[in-house]
């Protein structure tokens, strides 16, 4: 049964920084499709400014051209902020338990895991792919926190094929894109340009929008 990649995001707006993380980790772990899931309220950090429906556009037209990427709106359309392990045990309930899933994370993501609702749950409906980007110094064991060092010490794999539907972590360097939606959002505030940071569909949509516009920031 060949692995899904699920990875989560706010994606205020979605760049290549993303797309590169995904269609990387799509190749290491073998995955036959990649969900892309814009969140909802993010517990983790502030309510983004953006709307959740533009997010959720932008998303759809950058990941257009990918017939292995799609879209799954459920943390947009849900009431209720939503935590990944919510999200992983409703899809591990439609997929099938012996579907294996794959939770992608950019290293700064893996190394704040332990400060996420029920993150040892995480292991138990996925395996997780990490990606080192740029800054992080995902390599480094002295900087993972201890509990998590441990789980990793139990679950690192080094690629391959990985056996059952959960449980490991893969930690991969990908092609550094130092690229982040915080600096998009700041260059297009001050009327910079942010053309090929992200794709030009995306571009688009924001220009039509009139997102990220001073008056907004
Ligand atoms: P912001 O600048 O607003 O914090 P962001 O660009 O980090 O946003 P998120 O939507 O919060 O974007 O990130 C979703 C996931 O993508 C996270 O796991 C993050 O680590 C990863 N990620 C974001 N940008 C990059 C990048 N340039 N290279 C690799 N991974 C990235």
């Amino acid at each position: 049964m060949p692995p899904i990649g699920i990875f989560g995001g706010t994606f205020d707006p979605i760049h290549f920084g993303h797309l590169r993380l995904a269609e990387e980790m799509a190749e290491a772990a073998g995955l036959e499709r990649v969900l892309f899931i814009p969140a909802g309220q993010p517990p983790h950090r502030r309510t983004p400014r953006t709307a959740a429906a533009h997010r959720l556009e932008m998303v759809r037209r950058a990941v257009a051209g990918n017939p292995r990427f799609e879209v799954d709106a459920r943390e947009v359309n849900s009431p209720r902020p939503s935590y990944t392990v919510d999200t992983l045990t409703e899809l591990r309930a439609e997929l099938g338990n012996d579907q294996p899933l794959w939770l992608l994370l950019g290293a700064d993501a893996f190394l704040d895991l332990t400060s996420w609702h029920a993150w040892r749950q995480l292991f138990e409906l996925a395996h997780i792919a990490v990606a080192a980007r740029p800054g992080a110094q995902l390599l480094k064991t002295e900087t993972i926190p201890e509990l998590l060092r441990n789980e990793l010490s139990q679950r690192q794999v080094v690629g391959g094929p990985v056996a059952g539907p959960a449980g490991s972590v893969l930690l991969r360097q990908m092609t550094p894109l130092d690229i982040s939606a915080t600096a998009i959002r700041e260059t297009l505030a001050r009327h910079g340009s942010v053309r090929y940071l992200l794709p030009d569909a995306v571009l688009d949509y924001i220009h039509e929008h009139q997102l990220y516009a001073r008056h907004e920031n």
